[in-house]
């Protein structure tokens, strides 16, 4: 069977059921399978298909058309400048938390920080992180991950990051961390769990897929945000910047809760590309 034919069918398969970007989907899970880049999917389109090729497409599409993220199916997902592994266990990096990357490289800029110490909680796969520290001359990262499955591919992406000798990993829960071994940072970066238990809009293929642990917090979502806020905040240094990701709704409680906290920073939330509540930062 021709490449054309193969990609046209599955693309067909994921709009029938009503997937949201089925040829986007497609070309990922095809040109991983077949190594090579999106577009010269285009310029392959007359190609036949090995038998082994054709098999490893349809246990692809079988298993996207299941909901698996497409990530875990091809095993990366790009975010900022770079690929990040990832699979089972570990959230997918979303663009949306790009944010916290770009303003914490221009708060950086800004303040001219000289070698800028970071530190990225709940760090998963280590997207926010390691793509700080990739873009800050002279920076150094600790990044920390309680659980045993994220931290497995943090570990893998570390191994792969240029400048790894200036990034400590630290497999432990955040909340119990003991602060005086962390020193002060410059820039504090975390996407926390912060969907609520209850919330009814989550999409059903995140639930089954993704972590559970990396997604839900008590107390409407706000626990982590708000623990880790009130411990974490001791350990910025002056000026210092604090980005923590929220969820759509929850910028007002947040505001608040950082207001209680701290009444002496600077407090802003900020809005993603779709115009939604997405970061609370606060400069010290
Ligand atoms: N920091 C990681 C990310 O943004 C993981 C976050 C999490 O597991 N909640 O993708």
């Amino acid at each position: 069977m021709k490449l054309k034919d193969v990609f046209d069918r599955s693309v067909q398969f994921l709009k029938e059921r009503k997937f949201e970007s089925p040829r986007l989907d497609i070309e990922l899970l095809i040109s991983h399978i077949l190594k090579i880049e999106r577009i010269e999917i285009y310029l392959k389109l007359d190609q036949p298909l090995s038998e082994d090729e054709l098999q490893r497409c349809r246990e692809a599409l079988k298993r996207r058309s299941l909901g698996e993220p497409v990530a875990y199916i091809v095993g990366q997902k790009g975010f900022y400048k770079q690929d990040f592994l990832v699979g089972a266990g570990v959230l997918v990096p979303r663009p949306e938390t790009e944010l916290l990357v770009e303003r914490a490289l221009d708060f950086i800029k800004l303040k001219d920080i000289k070698s800028p110490r970071i530190l990225d909680l709940g760090a998963g796969s280590g997207c926010i992180g390691f793509s700080i520290l990739q873009n800050a001359e002279n920076s150094t990262l600790v990044s920390i991950e309680k659980s045993a499955e994220a931290f497995h591919f943090l570990k893998k992406n570390f191994e792969v990051q240029k400048k790894s000798e200036h990034i400590i990993l630290l497999n432990e829960d955040v909340e119990k961390i003991d602060l005086d071994l962390l020193k002060q940072f410059d820039v504090i970066v975390a996407n926390p769990p912060y969907i609520d238990r209850k919330d009814p809009l989550v999409q059903d293929s995140v639930v089954r897929f993704e972590p559970e642990q990396a997604l839900f917090a008590d107390n409407e979502g706000l626990a982590c945000v708000d623990a880790w806020f009130a411990k974490f905040t001791n350990s910025l240094k002056s000026p210092g910047i604090f980005l923590v990701e929220i969820g759509a709704s929850q910028g007002p409680a947040v505001s608040k809760l950082a207001q209680k906290h701290r009444p002496e920073f600077k407090h802003q939330i900020l809005k993603d590309l779709s115009g939604l509540d997405r970061v609370l930062e606060s400069v010290r």
